[in-house]
């Protein structure tokens, strides 16, 4: 069944490169197009699992679109792990992937450091996460520091470490602040936590600059994400169950979107004027959502 569905996108693909403007086949075309997802983004947690926990059905959601041969891509926000163990975590519950399938905000930060040119970084992770910045990290007297990488610390933020970070930029022209990400809290069994977006926000605060964010909602982390597939973020379809980070900014960078009713989805997300392109009740439902849903 999938596969017939590809079968109809490469028509498609290939009847709007051989098709003159201004012919009524063209606008058919584009129509299809328009509802054509070519490439899937997955989000993790709330998605595949909620914590230790994998979602029922997940794993062999996912089997189903990779054996439609339609690409995809697990975009995650989290930044306390490296992509080898999230790698680890999916095969706990039955789902294999290499190291290249996954997009976080570390691994966009130091690609888009990279394409910066020149300038390391001084980093303020999680010592997990470090070695996605390998060969960028600089000492805070380093001469070519140029860059503040903030991602979750949890418990390891204190008054001296803030304040390090903020020295760093404190007048000192032509140097930037990254955000890992704009999460402003996360839950665990105990109670919310905060997460990166508060220590962001006390920077730019102090500092007056206004921080790059690498990370689900910024348009720019689904952009990198529709790069790495290697398609128009047109033709993508972002899955996840947080209505701001995954469905609206993906909507927002000109993906398409589903949200899914599992994970942190509240009903009163539902409410929100802006709203996902599809509502499934879960992951499980994509195959057949990327089947027959997308008119
Ligand atoms: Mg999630």
């Amino acid at each position: 069944m999938l596969a017939s569905v590809r079968e109809t996108i490469s028509v498609a693909t290939h009847g709007v490169a051989g098709t003159p403007v201004g012919d009524a086949p063209l606008r058919e075309a584009c129509a299809s197009l328009e509802r054509m997802v070519s490439g899937v983004l997955l989000d993790l947690d709330g998605v595949l699992y909620n914590g230790q926990d994998p979602i029922e059905g997940a794993a062999e959601a996912v089997s189903l679109v990779r054996q439609s041969g339609i690409p995809s891509l697990f975009v995650t926000n989290t930044t306390s792990r490296p992509r080898s163990a999230l790698r680890e975590k999916l095969a706990r519950f039955g789902i294999l992937a290499e190291e290249d399938e996954f997009l976080t905000p570390p691994v966009a930060a130091a690609a888009w450091i990279r394409g910066q040119g020149e300038g390391r970084a001084a980093l303020f992770v999680p010592d997990a996460t470090r070695q996605e910045f390998s060969g960028l990290e600089a000492n805070p007297d380093a001469e070519d520091l140029r860059y503040v990488v903030i991602g979750d610390l949890g418990a390891e933020w204190d008054y001296a470490t803030l304040n390090r970070a903020f020295r760093i930029l404190h007048g000192e022209p032509g140097r930037e602040l990254i955000a890992l990400g704009l999460t402003r809290y996360w839950q665990s069994s105990e109670g919310a936590n905060l997460d990166v977006a508060p220590f962001a926000a006390a920077l730019e605060c102090a500092t007056g600059l206004k921080a790059t964010v690498m990370g689900k909602p910024a348009k720019e982390f689904f952009l990198q994400a529709a790069n790495l597939l290697g398609l128009p973020p047109a033709e993508l379809l972002m899955i996840g169950d947080d209505l701001q980070a995954d469905a609206l900014g993906a909507r927002r960078a000109g993906l398409r979107s589903a949200l899914v009713r599992t994970g942190k989805f509240r009903p009163s997300d539902l409410d929100f004027p802006e709203r996902p392109d599809w509502v499934l009740d879960s992951v499980r439902d994509l195959p057949d959502l990327l089947a027959h849903g997308r008119d």
